[in-house]
């Protein structure tokens, strides 16, 4: 039976170390600030923004909370970001995706300051992620390096298959393992893999992020391996209060008889997103005292 990785107490030592770092400024009189700008009113991206804004209380930071209606201009969000990046009381900025269609998520996270990028996903971001320099890590695929060194699941030399290759998880996942001192070697799989169990089956490590209940069959899965599932995907369910139920991309029953170390969902890679973006807040605020 796999060791399950315990997501929420791994998290709860990150937020500590967040809200420690935090009393700190605050004792200097200085409050990390996070702007969490919401456009719509799709319930996952409501229920994400809500436990962050509240992690981010707990934590001592401030949360100023902005929401938009659905059919709000591009014109006026980008408007916004100018706004916020000169505000000197805000030293991070969250725009929730998805966006509206009508609004090019590109221009958004390009608009915002890369010094107040805590979510990473800004062209400079990501480029300083990938020439390992210093810069803001995103948040999910940050948490994962972060659960696998607090299980110290080996990596270096591992075979490490991402399953996903979405800009704010697969991509940077991908690279972060890949990089010297993690020294895993990284497969990528999409829709265009084909047969997926031919490259899973090969994983050391597997990161299911893909997106699809269950995608992760027991018979995909090598034994003993680390299995690290980060779809949240809600799959209708009639007995539940809420008429669905929060499912990973892995069959995590079958699986986690085969797999040496598995997360579960709700409770593994989620705590850990939040986690590391009040970090990256927190990181944030020292950077803009330090350059005051
Ligand atoms: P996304 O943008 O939809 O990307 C999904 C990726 O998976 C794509 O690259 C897609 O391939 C690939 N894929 C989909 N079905 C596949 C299949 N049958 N076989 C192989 N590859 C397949 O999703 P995302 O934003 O990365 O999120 C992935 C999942 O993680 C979602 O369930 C999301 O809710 C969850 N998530 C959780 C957290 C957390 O904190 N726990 C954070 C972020 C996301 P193509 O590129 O070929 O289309």
């Amino acid at each position: 039976m796999a060791i399950i990785i315990d997501g929420k107490e791994t998290a709860r030592k990150k937020r500590e170390e967040a809200a420690a770092r935090t009393a700190a400024l605050t004792g200097r009189g200085f409050v990390p600030a996070l702007a969490v700008v919401l456009v719509g009113e799709n319930p996952a991206s409501l229920s994400y923004v809500t436990a962050k804004e509240k992690a981010l209380t707990e934590a001592g930071m401030q949360s100023r909370d902005i929401r938009f209606p659905a059919d709000t201009s591009e014109e006026k969000l980008l408007g916004l970001i100018a706004e916020l990046n000169a505000d000197p009381l805000i030293h991070g900025i969250l725009v929730q995706l998805p966006l509206p269609k009508h609004i090019r998520e590109d221009r958004i996270i390009t608009a915002i300051d890369p010094a107040k990028d805590v979510d990473g996903f800004h062209p400079v971001s990501v480029g300083n992620m990938v020439l390992g320099r210093p810069g803001f890590l995103p948040c999910t695929p940050h948490g994962i390096l972060v659960l696998l060194e607090e299980s110290k699941i080996l990596t270096v030399g591992a075979h490490a298959v991402v399953v996903g290759r979405s800009n704010i998880v697969g991509k940077p996942l991908a690279n972060l393992l890949a990089r010297r001192e993690i020294n895993a070697t990284v497969t990528v799989c999409h829709t265009g893999s084909g047969d997926l169990g031919r490259y899973t089956r090969q994983a050391d490590i597997l990161i299911a992020a893909a997106g699809r209940a269950g995608l992760i069959t027991a018979d995909m899965v090598k034994p003993g391996a680390a299995v690290i599932d980060v779809g949240v995907n809600r799959v209708p369910d009639v007995s539940a209060q809420k008429g669905y139920r929060l499912k990973g991309d892995v069959d995590f029953e079958a699986v986690s008889v085969k797999a040496a170390y598995i997360t579960p969902v709700p409770g593994g890679v989620g705590p850990m997103t939040i986690a590391m973006l009040l970090l990256n807040v927190v990181e944030a605020a020292e950077n803009c005292l330090a350059h005051r």
